[in-house]
Formats: C-alpha cells, structure tokens, sequence
C-alpha cells in the first residue's frame, strides 16, 4: 500500500481494484509466483513529452503531453486522450489502469492505454486548437499505428481534435490508416461512437435493474455532465422511458424537474460551446447552481431527489455525503457513466446500503467497445449501419454485466458489481500475461 500524497488518483485506483482480489489472489498462488500484480501496476511504458505551440497573439505556448501505454497482453493499447489542465501523470496513470480491465471485460482484442496533455481548451479559436493538436501528434506519431496504440477522445477531445490530429499524422506518415478512433463519419468513423458510452452507460443501468425485476420506465434520472457521455446517456433515458432531470459543466448545475431539454442542451454544449448557465434563458422555471453555491462536502446535482444517478463528468464527483444525500433520497441505482467518478467512501456507502451500482470500468466500456468496432471496420474497409453498431452495442453491454454479476456470485459477492468486474477483468488479462512469459 502507497501513502505517498502523489499520484493519489492512480493509488486510489490501484487500491480500489487490489481489495477485490484479495479473494483471488488468495486462492491462486500462481498469479503471485508470477508477479502479476507486481507487473501490472507498472506501465509497460510512459512517454511525456514537449508540446509547444503558438497562439494568436504570436506567443509561444508550452504544455506537457502524456501517453501511457499500460498492458499490451490482450491487443494494441487502445484509450483516449485527454484535453484538461488538470492533467497530470496520476491522472493518465489512473484512466490508463482502470483501461486495462475496462478492456478486457468487453472481450474484444484490446490493450489499455491512455494519454492527453495539461492544454486548457476553453476560450481557445479554433486556429489555437488546430496548432496545439499538430504541435502534440508531432511528438505523439512515431509512438502509435493500428496494431500498436490506437487513442481516441475522452475530456476536451470530440471528433474536431481528433480531425486536426489525424491530418497531422496523415502528413507526417504519408498513411491513411485507422490510427485513432472517434473520427468523423466522413473519412473513417463509426456511426454510433458518438452515442456508445453514454447509451452503453443506460443499457447496463436496463440490466441491472432487469436482474432485480424493475426498468428505468417513468424513473427519474440524476445526470453530472454535458459533454459527449451526458448528453448522451440523457438521450438514452428518455428513449427508455426515464425522465433525466439534471446535468452539469465545470461551472454549475441545471436541476429541470419535468425533465432537460436535450435539444437545447445540444445547442448549448456542442454548436455554440457555451456555459450552461445559458440554459435558463430559456426555461426560467429550471434551477441553476453555480459551483460557488456548491455544497462544501461535495455536488450540488446530488443533493436532489431522483430515482436515479448517472454520474458522466469526472473523477471523485461524487463524495460519501453526496452518496449518503442520495441513499437518504431514496436513489435506488447508480450507474457511472464517467471514470471513478465516485470516492472510495461513496462506493463503499453504496455497496453497503444495498444500492445497484454500476461501476465504471463495467458501465462505461460501451465507448472503448465501439472504438474496436470501428477500428474492425476500418481493418476491412466497411461501414456498418447504426442499427448494426448499436446491436453489437447491446450485446456487449449485456456480456459485461453477465460476466460482472456472475464472477460476484463465483466469488460470494452476489450482487456486487465492483468486486465482480474486478476479478473477471483480472483474470483474463492475467492469464494472458502468463501465457505470454514474463515480459
Ligand atoms: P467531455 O469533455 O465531452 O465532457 C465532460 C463534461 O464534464 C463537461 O460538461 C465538462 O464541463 C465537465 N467536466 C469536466 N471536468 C470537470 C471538472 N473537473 N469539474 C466539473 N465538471 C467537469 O468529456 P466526456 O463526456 O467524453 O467524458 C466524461 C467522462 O466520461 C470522463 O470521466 C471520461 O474519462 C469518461 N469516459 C468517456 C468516454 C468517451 O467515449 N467519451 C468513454 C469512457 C469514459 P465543461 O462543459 O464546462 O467543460
């Protein structure tokens, strides 16, 4: 066990997935001979780079750029790229890491990665974002390919940047090739990438709530989020019969009782790029809470009242009184849509009040899924319809909660959807490792 203060995402992470083991571990002593863990919690590699840039003023601009390539056993390390200035390397170590297991629950033949760089892309002309993009796949190019590293986008990366980029690296390399995924539908992209976490976060909610005899019919949905994995969770729910009543940017939260406006939420987050706080213009009778309004111990979205949580912004959103406000709501399901969105403490409350969780690395893998799906596409130069895409979509989600729910049961934890995602995620990419020597 680490106490060291740094890097204290990517410990919480590790400690998060190893307390899960312990029964595994246990009753295996050929992981241990082998040094699975001790090799798994050490990136096979890291590159941090330089990424200088110009911006319109004529000055030049310097960030750090990030690319852990964490467990290649199962295929090309496969993750996105994230564009925030609170990137650091605790943060690409933690999304690298739960990316690895992530990975392997979905069964498909990929590796875990993730990269980014500490570039604030709010504010910035499109002009700033196109130069910072080329300045950051000039270093990034020689490092990835098809059947090495495949990124994709994740926080402040949508189909834009990873335009500018693959242009960069198309000029760099002189190949057209499906080098990252989340590309437009125009030269490479998969249809129904845009929508598969958010929707993939909602179908894993429908089973779980399937396996406890109930649906998301007529239930009313807390959502954290407005970018691509919120917006599209929300558009999920209503397609099943929910009702999302909130969402969120970096700035604020909007509570809408009888349910948000996706249309304008659209408007809002992906044509103009603008603060939610506009949201009220248009529907004065919703409710806007600033983040200085925040409560000090934790969100505002989830001190109110719903059936139902979708958290789909970020990491630690969700704290231990947030979640003891929600059990004492009456919130009878959570279902994380963005990565380790809850703390520990959360989690724990959660699992012990009997709620159906839905833990990220299981709930949110539809994204990484439909990335592989359209790096198979582009392998065999196809393009699939979306009702096809989002069926596999489907599938997968269903497998991930099948495995999930029955390694709990193997392993005594019936019910509890963290312990079993762990350990089916582990094993397979253990086992792998082992296959593979010790490398
Ligand atoms: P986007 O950049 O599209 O949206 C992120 C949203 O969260 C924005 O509304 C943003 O606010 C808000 N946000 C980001 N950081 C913070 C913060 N520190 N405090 C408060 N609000 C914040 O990202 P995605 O929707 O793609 O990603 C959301 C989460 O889902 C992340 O945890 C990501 O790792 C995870 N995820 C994403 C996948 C994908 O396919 N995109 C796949 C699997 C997981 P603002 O609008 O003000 O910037």
């Amino acid at each position: 066990k680490q106490t060291s203060p740094c890097q204290s995402e990517f410990y919480q992470a590790v400690e998060e997935v190893l307390e899960s083991l312990t029964p595994v571990l246990d009753s295996n002593d050929r992981y241990q001979k082998q040094a699975i863990i001790q090799r798994m919690i050490e990136p096979e590699r890291q590159i941090i780079f330089r990424v200088p840039w110009v911006d319109d003023k004529g000055d030049i601009q310097v960030n750090k750029g990030y690319r852990i390539e964490f467990n290649s056993a199962l295929g090309p390390y496969k993750g996105g790229l994230r564009f925030h200035p609170s990137v650091n390397a605790s943060i690409i170590k933690f999304l690298g890491f739960e990316q690895i297991f992530k990975n392997a629950l979905t069964g498909l033949p990929i590796g875990g990665g993730k990269g980014g760089a500490n570039f604030d892309p709010k504010g910035r002309s499109d002009g700033e974002i196109m130069r910072f993009c080329q300045s950051f796949m000039t270093e990034l190019y020689r490092h990835i390919g098809p059947t090495t590293d495949v990124p994709a986008g994740d926080i402040g990366v949508g189909a834009r940047e990873i335009g500018y980029m693959f242009g960069q690296y198309k000029r760099l390399t002189g190949r057209y090739e499906g080098v990252l995924t989340g590309k437009s539908l125009l030269w490479g992209g998969s249809l129904a990438r845009k929508e598969a976490t958010g929707y993939g976060a909602v179908y894993f909610a429908q089973y779980i709530l399937e396996d406890r005899n109930d649906t998301l019919k007529g239930k009313s949905c807390l959502v954290s989020g407005a970018g691509n994995v919120a917006i599209y969770a929300i558009e999920k729910l209503y397609q099943l019969g929910a009702v999302p009543v909130s969402c969120s940017d970096s700035r604020g939260t909007i509570f809408h009782e009888t349910g948000i406006d996706l249309k304008l939420l659209k408007d809002l987050k992906e044509v103009c790029r603008t603060s939610l706080e506009n949201y009220i213009n248009t529907h004065p009778s919703a409710q806007y809470i600033p983040v200085s309004d925040y409560p000090k111990d934790g969100h505002a979205v989830w001190r109110f009242k719903a059936n139902a949580a979708f958290p789909c912004a970020t990491q630690n959103e969700l704290t231990e009184k947030d979640a003891q406000a929600l059990i004492s709501n009456g919130c009878m399901l959570v279902c994380e849509g963005a990565n380790m969105p809850s703390t520990q403490a959360a989690v724990d409350a959660f699992i012990a009040a009997n709620i159906a969780f839905g833990p990220g690395k299981a709930a949110n893998a539809g994204g990484v899924a439909t990335s592989q799906l359209e790096m198979a596409q582009n392998a065999s130069m196809q393009n699939w319809t979306f009702k096809k895409v989002d069926e596999k979509l489907k599938v997968i989600m269903k497998n991930i909660f099948d495995a999930a729910n029955d390694t709990a049961k193997e392993y005594g934890q019936s019910g509890n959807l963290v312990v079993g995602a762990n350990i089916a995620g582990f094993k397979r990419v253990a086992e792998a490792m082992i296959e593979q020597g010790i490398v």
